[in-house]
């Protein structure tokens, strides 16, 4: 059980049917389609769907209470006993009644932000955090307005750490995600690009990230990539730990060796870590669990077990076997220009391959820069490289700047993705390494499957 409606009374006192009755809630939900035992049903309204009209199918799903907006008719077959809730807009009642439960449910919450990096880092902290704690997490990628209110009221009454990954687009909706989850510890994983035609410019992000703070309770903790000088300027406005490869850094992490499959490095001088992630990002994203860690008190021994034993099945940057023994990095879940600079020098990076082959698709949604962005992944390239393979529109843009620069790279633009396939069949064996990064929109990982 979550709560009963008497909780729900104190929120929203105009009701309908039984609502003074204390019925057992346990869960809240917005989608009539899901399993919904003794669930609070709140329907939502977008553009497209009204969700007033599901509330049959949830009742038969074992709905047995609903928050219902004042100005939609109630339907008449609603048996009048229904214990109904009313507010003026459902989904800032889902809010409103995210933001209680967190009040009184009252565990360590810790917010994660970011332009790359979010899921991985949340994901990274739960598990360390869930060796000692009662953990509850962001499920996937759920960071929206709707997604970290849902996230809070699926948590146990008994849990102790809640971790969510808060995500935005535009200005003043992280202050509202920020106000809802009263974050203890707050995390700016780094600024990148994305979003940037809302946002203005990099400053403009990293500005739009900062408002998390606008919720940080009292006492709270700030951890930010200190490598990005855009979020000193947040440093004053509470305890800040700034973490990353820069000597100046609160954490500084040295020593960063990566092999086939791990990453090693060292924090604090003499605390070494491994790390089952490629890539000098991902040591950074382990760093901020890791401090976070010993900040709520565990031992150094416990979080260094709990990383070794990171399954990274489902996160990016998945490493696979294709055929012929073809080595494939699917990194095609999502890309911006910083992400994409990462897993090129990621590739750079790797040792005991003789072939390296990096398809690049279209960032999308990066406004008016989208060129000058996509041109600017090729400052990253060095002859480590082998082949540039780019699909998409902006794309070309890559290949066109590559080959101005780096005349011994080959670079080849393609329109559709069957020439891909049928370019990287003549490369399949155990010296190759593929890379395939682009946004989600471009669906790039279908051009893997055929590989595998
Ligand atoms: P989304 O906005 O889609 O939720 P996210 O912020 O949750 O993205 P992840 O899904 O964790 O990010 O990772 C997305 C990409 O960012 C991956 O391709 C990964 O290689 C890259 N990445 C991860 N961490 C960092 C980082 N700290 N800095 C730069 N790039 C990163
Ligand atoms: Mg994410």
């Amino acid at each position: 059980m979550l709560f009963t409606t008497a909780f729900l009374l104190e929120l929203f006192p105009e009701t309908q049917g039984a609502a003074e009755d204390q019925f057992k809630i346990n869960q809240v939900s917005t989608d009539s389609r899901g399993k919904m035992d003794h669930a609070l049903f709140v329907p939502l309204k977008g553009e497209n769907f009204n969700g007033h009209s599901f509330i049959d199918k949830a009742i038969e799903q074992g709905a047995i209470a609903t928050i219902w907006q004042k100005d939609e008719p109630l339907p008449e077959f609603l048996p009048t006993d229904f214990p109904v809730f009313f507010a003026s807009d459902t989904l800032s009642a889902l809010q409103q009644l995210a933001h209680a439960y967190r009040k009184s449910v009252d565990p360590t919450v810790i917010g994660v932000t970011g332009s790359n990096g979010k899921t991985t880092t949340k994901d990274i902290i739960s598990k360390v955090l869930s060796e000692s704690f009662q953990t509850h997490q962001t499920k996937g990628n759920l960071n929206n307005h709707i997604g970290v209110p849902l996230t809070i009221l699926s948590m146990k009454p008994d849990t102790e750490m809640l971790v969510l990954e808060m995500g935005m687009n535009h200005f003043h909706e992280m202050e509202r995600l920020s106000q809802i989850a009263e974050p203890n510890i707050a995390v700016i994983t780094n600024i990148g690009e994305s979003h940037i035609e809302n946002l203005g410019s990099r400053a403009g992000i990293a500005k739009a990230k900062a408002e998390i703070l606008v919720g940080l309770q009292d006492e709270g903790i700030l951890l930010i990539d200190g490598d990005e000088p855009l979020l000193h300027p947040y440093k004053t406005v509470a305890k800040t730990l700034g973490i990353g490869f820069d000597q100046t850094n609160d954490t500084v992490i040295k020593h960063f060796v990566m092999h086939a499959e791990h990453s090693l490095f060292t924090i604090n001088s003499d605390e070494e870590y491994n790390i089952p992630l490629l890539g000098k990002h991902h040591a950074k994203n382990a760093t901020f669990a890791i401090e976070i860690a010993k900040q709520i008190g565990m031992r150094i021994s416990q979080i260094k077990q709990a990383l070794i034993q990171l399954d990274m099945t489902g996160m990016r940057f998945e490493v696979l076997k294709g055929k012929e023994g073809v080595t494939i990095i699917n990194d095609a879940y999502n890309a911006s220009p910083t992400s994409m600079k990462a897993a090129v020098n990621v590739v750079k990076e790797m040792v005991g391959f003789q072939r390296k082959i990096v398809v690049l698709g279209d960032m999308l949604e990066l406004g008016e820069l989208s060129k000058e962005y996509h041109r600017s992944v090729a400052d990253v390239m060095s002859t480590e490289i082998d082949y540039v393979c780019t699909i998409g529109i902006d794309a070309n843009e890559i290949s066109e700047r590559v080959k101005q620069e780096y005349p011994s790279i080959i670079t080849n633009h393609f329109l559709d993705k069957k020439e891909i396939e049928s370019f990287l069949a003549n490369y399949l064996d155990t010296t190759t390494l593929i890379l395939v990064k682009a946004s989600r929109g471009m669906k790039l990982e279908t051009i893997i499957e055929p590989l595998i």
